[in-house]
């Protein structure tokens, strides 16, 4: 404790604190609040807050006393305690007007390197980003990446805001403990109310479906679209018997949940809410057509909504570039854009990681004005973290992927072709880095995530686990350096 003696009594002094030897002080984070000083240290590779003076901010921070300070963890407690007294540390909603950009921390140790690569750019960063098939592999919970998101933006001193999203969000009762904890974007994943049978069935099948509808149901629908016309910025949208039918069936059901959670829960909540929803983890991909009648069922219904995922043709599998034919994605993306644009709200692309064939597309229809979602990615360059500077490590971990990748594919759709992967034996520990900018490798670490952050030896002990934190807490500065870069790169394709 007298390394972090010496801190509290800088901080009592009113001197501000630096990085000696033993600790490592994050002097943007420097706060005072009454007679209360606090700052963000890390030892070895523990972090803390070191609290000094008197008053109600060093009474609520829980911690071991040292002199007239304490010397508190980073514990759930503490992280209240500073979205008590620093309103910047609390996730906010940004509505429409600005872009923003899903950085979902895997780890709880990228958001520092997120928040300076968006310093700069138009757009607003959602730090806490995880779906509960994330969260459940890797045995995280709502609240931990709620915290580390609040951590990592007082480490930073960053005062710009930020968002949390409660990605994916699927069942009514996580809807409810995302807002209580404070989650300031919900993405409601309505793939399970998407029916994806209805694109093989045969139209006499849909046309019978149809009939057997209540007689108020099928009247609300086509007197507003039956033999209609829609202009949409320019591009016309109509609606004939097979095509609405056809849009009733697969999105109706959707359509009446995405209704009932903004009026149960959205409207109703304390604090302003980005919602966004999902209607792209489907096999049914969402024609320009589809999307306008889901918005406009929206609009007619009073549902208001910050963004909206379509389900883009092609594949935008995790991590790698956009794979599918780009002449038809512009044509299509434009569209989609355009309806976005109508409707008032922005266009939202998920696994939007390393789409950079895309990205121009994207950036030039969206002008800019888009929500996207990455999330893997900073683990991929938290991988390369590894490759670089601890290669026995990665070594081990590249064979325990390889042996355990058919595990994932009950949860992810990625069709990498392992045999490309150059011979871990025969590959020198300079080149192992390189492993990362090979497709194939970047999607067998991008599944096996979970896989490795949890995997034990037989005493039940961290394979990897503890090792790989070690690593990337001692070479924090090397990690956060690639996120700017990879991230950063994203950014200038967009042209945001
Ligand atoms: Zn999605």
């Amino acid at each position: 404790m007298e390394n972090f003696q010496f801190i509290v009594e800088l901080l009592t002094a009113g001197k501000r604190p630096a990085t000696t030897e033993e600790v490592q002080v994050y002097e943007r984070s420097l706060e005072k609040v009454g007679n209360t000083s606090v700052v963000m240290v890390k030892k070895d590779i523990e972090k803390y807050l070191v609290a000094a003076g008197s008053g109600d901010l060093l009474k609520a921070l829980q911690g071991d006393s040292v002199g007239e300070g304490k010397v508190c963890p980073l514990t759930h407690e503490n992280a209240q305690v500073l979205n008590q007294f620093f309103t910047y540390t609390k996730p906010q909603a940004f509505g429409t007007e600005v872009a923003t950009m899903g950085l979902g921390d895997r780890l709880g140790v990228a958001s520092p390197g997120h928040i300076e690569t968006v310093q700069g750019h138009q757009v607003k960063p959602i730090l806490a980003q995880q779906s509960i098939r994330e969260l459940t592999l890797l045995h995280r919970t709502m609240a931990d990446i709620l915290d580390a998101a609040t951590f990592a933006v007082f480490q930073e001193g960053y005062k710009n805001g930020y968002g949390a999203d409660a990605d994916h969000i699927k069942k009514e009762e996580d809807i409810t403990y995302a807002l209580e904890l404070g989650f300031s974007f919900l993405t409601l994943d309505c793939s399970e109310q998407i029916r994806n049978d209805v694109e093989d069935m045969v139209l006499e099948d849909i046309h019978k479906e149809f009939a057997n509808l209540p007689v108020d149901r099928k009247e609300y629908f086509t007197s507003h679209y039956l033999n209609k016309s829609f202009a949409v910025q320019g591009i016309d949208i109509s609606f004939d018997e097979d095509r609405l039918y056809k849009n009733m069936l697969v999105y109706g059901a959707a359509i009446d949940f995405m209704e009932h959670v903004f009026h149960q829960y959205i409207a109703t909540a304390d604090q302003t809410i980005d919602f966004e929803i999902s209607i792209d983890e489907t096999e049914t991909v969402t024609s320009p057509e589809a999307h306008f009648f889901v918005a406009e069922e929206l609009r007619r219904r009073g549902v208001t909504v910050q963004s909206l995922a379509p389900r883009f043709c092609g594949e935008f599998q995790k991590g790698i570039d956009y794979i599918g034919d780009l002449e038809q994605f512009e044509k299509e993306l434009q569209e989609h854009a355009a309806i976005a644009k109508h409707f008032g709200y922005k266009l939202s692309i998920h696994s939007g990681s390393d789409k950079f064939s895309a990205f121009p597309i994207i950036g030039k229809y969206t002008e800019g004005l888009l929500h996207i979602k990455t999330a893997g990615t900073n683990w991929l360059e938290a991988v390369r973290v590894i490759a670089q500077l601890n290669p026995e490590l990665y070594r081990r971990m590249h064979r325990y992927a390889e042996d355990h990748f058919e595990e994932t594919l009950q949860y992810y759709h990625v069709t990498p072709d392992l045999s490309s992967i150059a011979d871990l034996d025969s590959t020198s520990d300079q080149d192992l880095s390189a492993y990362m900018d090979h497709d194939a490798a970047r999607q067998l670490f991008h599944v096996t995530y979970g896989i490795l952050l949890t995997a034990k030896d037989h005493s039940g002990e961290d394979l990897f686990r503890e090792e790989f934190f070690t690593t990337l807490m001692r070479n924090e500065d090397a990690y956060r350096q690639g996120l700017v870069r990879h991230i950063g790169r994203h950014l200038d394709l967009l042209n945001i």
